[in-house]
């Protein structure tokens, strides 16, 4: 592995040609290591489930203001990430599965006839990140936080690794335009990034964020006080669209509700273990407000939700014993 450039005086610039309020990125340089991705060829991978054609997937890609897109997946959306589209190249955020990243470069090449130059994962699950090759293969540069290689690595992911990874933050530059990315707190995984681009105030928080939704299942890779502090730390940004990797776009207000849902299920849970209650009896105890119940996802997912809590309290408290 070796450094790339430092960008301080990029950044320099691009905060001054953008002025807006970025101070949450705090770096000066957008530092990223280049990954050998050849010493790993021969790597061991699963079979990719989603390599045969799938008609019956629509991939839409919708134009949201000046370059700045979302790619969403299936109808309603169960997929999507942010997509920026310059003279220069294209960017796009978690190609989510091989059939549908065909489709999208595709549509990519026929509409603007320019090079996807870089894929950024927003973290290292397969289910957002399938299909990262298909980008990569035509020579797209695959960007990651650099706890996102090992579990691609060791999980066996059919899909590209990446080919640039980074620490804390980082900053790419493509057609005039900055994107910024951020390593979240372990939240939804210890390999969160958080996708800025300033001029447009758009914010990818995938996983993190919901849009009136409830989180997944039993909060797989489950990092409680770092969601809490990763979707309080978003507050600061000035954001006009966020996109949180499925469903419809989200508001920065949607987001205080999101927090709030989380610390209500944990203070809840806590209450009850503390209460002496078993799972058994948790699980019949639980209340949620009316405003969760009517979110995405509230009958698939509040009891599973629950128990990924208990899962986490279970593992972080001790009582008298
Ligand atoms: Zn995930």
């Amino acid at each position: 592995m070796r450094k790339l450039i430092s960008s301080t005086w990029t950044w320099l610039i691009i905060q001054t040609l953008f002025n807006v309020s970025i101070s949450s990125f705090t770096y000066a340089e957008g530092l990223g290591e280049i990954i050998d991705i050849g010493k790993y060829r021969s790597r061991s991978v699963l079979p990719d489930p989603y390599e045969k054609p799938c008609p019956d997937t629509p991939v839409k890609l919708l134009h949201l203001e000046g370059n700045l897109y979302r790619h969403t997946i299936g109808s309603p959306a169960f997929y999507s990430g942010l997509v920026l589209i310059t003279q220069e190249g294209a960017l796009i955020i978690d190609p989510a599965r091989t059939c549908t990243a065909l489709k999208l470069k595709e549509m990519i090449d026929e509409k603007f006839h320019v090079p996807v130059k870089y894929v950024v994962y927003t973290h290292g699950h397969f289910d957002h990140i399938g299909g990262g090759q298909v980008f990569q293969n035509a020579g797209a540069q695959v960007v990651a936080q650099k706890n996102a290689l090992e579990p691609i690595i060791g999980e066996r992911l059919p899909t590209a690794l990446p080919n640039i990874v980074f620490d804390q933050e980082m900053a790419l530059n493509i057609g005039g335009e900055s994107v910024l990315l951020h390593h979240a707190p372990p939240s939804h995984s210890d390999s969160m990034t958080f996708v800025y681009f300033p001029k447009y105030k758009a914010l990818q928080c995938t996983d993190i964020c919901g849009s009136d939704s409830l989180p997944y299942g039993e909060l797989p890779d489950f990092y409680y006080d770092g969601w809490v502090e990763a979707l309080t730390w978003i507050q600061r940004l000035d954001i006009r669209w966020i996109d949180d990797g499925h469903h419809q776009l989200a508001t920065k207000e949607q987001q205080l509700l999101q927090l709030r849902y989380l610390q209500e299920l944990h203070t809840q849970v806590l209450d009850l273990v503390r209460g002496g209650e078993s799972w058994e009896q948790i699980y019949h105890d639980i209340k949620f407000k009316d405003v969760y119940k009517k979110w995405t996802d509230f009958e698939s997912y509040h009891l599973s939700n629950t128990r990924g809590m208990y899962e986490w309290i279970s593992l972080h408290r001790r009582g008298d014993w």
